[in-house]
């Protein structure tokens, strides 16, 4: 059990699939299974804030002060047999995985590359954002795993995503529809070392040197091969590791490799930064267990500075 183990017992998070309902709906459903909702009457310091999420007793949820579309909930409360589930109008998401939807911000209408999605998760939250308007490009180089997008797009009412099985870095941005896209999501495989509720969760095979080292490396050839597509506006760089090889350094590396793209400040309220030891950190955002009640999650973005071609022709 986490507690014994001296680990935070985070929250459920829950969010709400705008697509197939709304968060009032989500509210009154919840209200009417025996659920009572806890409410702020303003927001609060980050640390009443957590005293509030830790305090929530059972059948107690809370919105979250941040984004109104995450309900919180006591830690372990299965909600896998409720109605609400199974029509996928809620997610079971942790809030810091939808940092990196929330810094791409997409608006409704515009064509994205979700470069690494499945099993989906961050697609199906794209296209709520996009209120299902505009164009979702799912790749992942694991046919089975695009499989689990497919469902998941279904099952979420997503009717502006359409799936490709590829090797993102093997895609040729010269040609359509790839010469198009305006956003990429860039969400590759990670140590996952952040992921509190993991078996391997702080063991040395998760952090070990030499695999860490091999993961920066692909972590950099992903992201520098988005910096190639000619049409891309903002490319969010996600993970759910807490190592700075798999941060801010891959961010330092392909920095210095561009000058056409510079990072962008996002989600400024979020109170935990980048690492200070780079000049760029307060540009990022980080989430950690003890100190936001989430997983341990690393997100980055980057905007072009100079002229896209469409925009010089
Ligand atoms: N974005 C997903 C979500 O929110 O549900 C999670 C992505 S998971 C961290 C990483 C995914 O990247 C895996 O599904 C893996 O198959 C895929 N992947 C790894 N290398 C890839 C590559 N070179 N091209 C495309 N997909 C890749």
């Amino acid at each position: 059990d986490l507690e014994k183990e001296g680990r935070v017992s985070l929250p459920r998070y829950v969010r709400i699939n705008t697509i197939n309902t709304s968060i009032n709906n989500v509210i009154q459903q919840l209200e009417s299974d025996g659920f009572v909702e806890v409410k702020l009457d303003h927001p609060v310091s980050l640390e009443r804030y957590k005293s509030t999420i830790l305090n929530l007793e059972k059948q107690q949820f809370l919105q979250d002060q941040d984004f109104p579309d995450v309900l919180i909930l006591p830690h372990g409360t299965d909600l896998q047999n409720s109605s609400l589930y199974d029509n996928a109008n809620i997610f079971l998401q942790d809030k810091s995985s939808s940092l990196a939807v929330r810094a791409l911000n997409p608006p409704p209408g515009s064509f994205v590359l979700d470069a690494c999605a499945a099993p989906g998760m961050k697609t199906v939250h794209l296209a709520a954002l996009m209120e299902n308007k505009g164009k979702i490009l799912a790749v992942d180089m694991s046919s089975e795993r695009l499989g689990t997008v497919k469902e998941m797009v279904h099952l979420a009412g997503v009717t502006s995503c359409e799936t490709h099985c590829a090797d993102f870095s093997s895609l040729d941005p010269a040609v359509e529809p790839f010469s198009s896209v305006e956003y990429i999501l860039l969400d590759p495989s990670c140590s996952g070392s952040g992921i509190v509720n993991r078996l391997d969760y702080g063991s040395s095979e998760t952090s070990a040197p030499s695999r860490i080292r091999k993961l920066a490396w692909f972590q950099k050839q992903l992201l520098s091969h988005s910096f190639t597509f000619p049409n891309v506006k903002r490319i969010v760089y996600s993970t759910c590791s807490i190592n700075q090889e798999e941060n801010e350094e891959v961010i330092k590396t392909v920095l210095e490799t561009t000058k056409d793209f510079a990072l962008e400040e996002i989600i400024p309220q979020w109170p935990t930064r980048g690492l200070p030891e780079f000049d760029f950190g307060s540009l990022c955002v980080r989430s950690y267990p003890e100190e936001n009640l989430t997983n341990g999650f690393f997100v980055a973005a980057f905007q072009r500075i100079q002229p896209c071609i469409e925009e010089l022709s």
